[in-house]
């Protein structure tokens, strides 16, 4: 049978048709008293946004979200995981003060921010999965211990996912750095011809795993540990990766994760995503391009795979938006990612989610 996925469009013309009421509506048809009861701990996964990006999902939908946790009777609490690379959110410290920066505090969404892997990623326990390339994965600590998760998402683009939406915000999300760097399995290289030496790309790796030889950027490749953070500093793209043999590892790698997130918290996981802001890049960037196509709206559902592959079809079956990178270059019925980033295939998730038992990619669009 389908698998529901629920949609409130971006159109708004009266205080009920807001998109904090569109949210609410939603969250009552997700039926969060039939996933959660009294004093379980429930955690919302969302992403606080990198300092200088805003196109993450905002604190006052988390807020609408909390609330609807908490009149379950559960006990929401807002959490993220560590990041790979450096960057404003490496280690608890620094990722709660970006949070409260954006605006994730006590005082506007009433619940706490709980960096999930801990001070310093530390904080994990092994799941079994038993699947392809993982027997066990590495989940942080307090999703692992959470009774329930409801994953609050962003749609967006993604320079090796191809996008992330609700599949990759479980993976590499519910991850400590251990974990998001058995995922990475992928190795850079520099292409010297293209290269102009400006070593942007070495200032942002976290192996420093980057020198300069001859007026050129070299990567030693038994330090790199794949993070793609070089890539997506590099001016010229200058830094690759063999696309043909190592992405869909990569892909098949962060499926298994996303499994392991939820693995044990069957009936206990709900998806809520915002496929609004469609930017070409992911919400680790220090910025955010405009988005590709006109705000679609929100999507709600209890299958991660049905939710992504409904923001899959409606991105791809949108007009492209003026202004953007991708004006001129496509237009309804293109698959938007593959045209931002030509070497990924962001379908791939899907077909492996399904595969593996996360999801189904059938999906009954209802409309709210
Ligand atoms: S960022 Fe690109 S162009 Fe600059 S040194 Fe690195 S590889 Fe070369
Ligand atoms: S060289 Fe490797 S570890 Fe360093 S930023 Fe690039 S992908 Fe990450």
């Amino acid at each position: 049978m389908p698998a529901k996925v629920f949609l409130a469009d971006a159109r708004s013309h009266n205080p009920k048709t807001s998109t904090l009421a569109k949210l609410e509506r939603l969250l009552e048809r997700l039926e969060l008293g039939s996933i959660l009861a009294e004093g379980e701990l429930a955690a919302i996964k969302l992403h606080f946004g990198e300092l200088g990006n805003d196109a993450y999902v905002g604190p006052v939908y988390a807020r609408a979200v909390v609330d609807a946790v908490r009149r379950t009777g559960a006990k929401p609490f807002l959490a993220d995981t560590n990041t790979l690379y450096t960057g404003s959110r490496s280690n608890a410290v620094d990722h709660a003060d970006t949070a409260v920066r954006h605006g994730f505090d006590w005082a506007v969404c009433g619940a706490p921010v709980i960096i999930a892997d801990g001070l310093r990623g530390g904080n994990w326990r092994e799941v079994e999965i038993g699947k392809k390339w993982f027997r066990a994965v590495k989940i942080a600590g307090d999703f692992a211990d959470a009774d329930a998760i409801i994953a609050l998402s962003h749609f967006k683009g993604h320079e090796m996912a191809g996008f992330g939406g609700a599949i990759k915000n479980l993976a590499m999300g519910c991850a400590p750095a251990i974990g998001k760097r058995e995922q990475h399995s992928v190795r850079f290289f520099v292409k010297a011809k293209a290269c102009i030496g400006c070593m942007a790309c070495a200032a942002v790796c976290p192996s420093k795993a980057i020198d300069p030889i001859e007026g050129k950027a070299l990567i030693d490749r038994g330090r790199c540990i794949g993070c793609g953070e070089c890539s997506t500093r590099c001016p010229v793209r200058a830094i690759s990766m063999d696309w043909e043999t190592e992405l869909p590892e990569f892909i098949e790698r962060l499926v298994e994760y996303a499994y392991g997130a939820v693995k044990g918290k069957e009936g206990k996981t709900a998806y809520v995503t915002f496929v609004t802001k469609v930017v070409p890049d992911c919400d680790c960037s220090s910025w955010s391009d405009l988005p590709v196509v006109p705000d679609i709206g929100i999507l709600a559902s209890r299958d991660p795979v049905a939710i992504d592959q409904a923001a899959f079809d409606l991105v791809k079956a949108a007009p492209v938006s003026a202004g953007s990178v991708l004006e001129g270059k496509g237009g309804p019925g293109d698959d938007k990612f593959a045209l931002l980033h030509p070497e990924t295939r962001g379908s791939s998730q899907l077909e492996y989610a399904q595969g593996i038992g996360l999801g189904s990619r059938s999906y009954e669009l209802v409309r709210i």
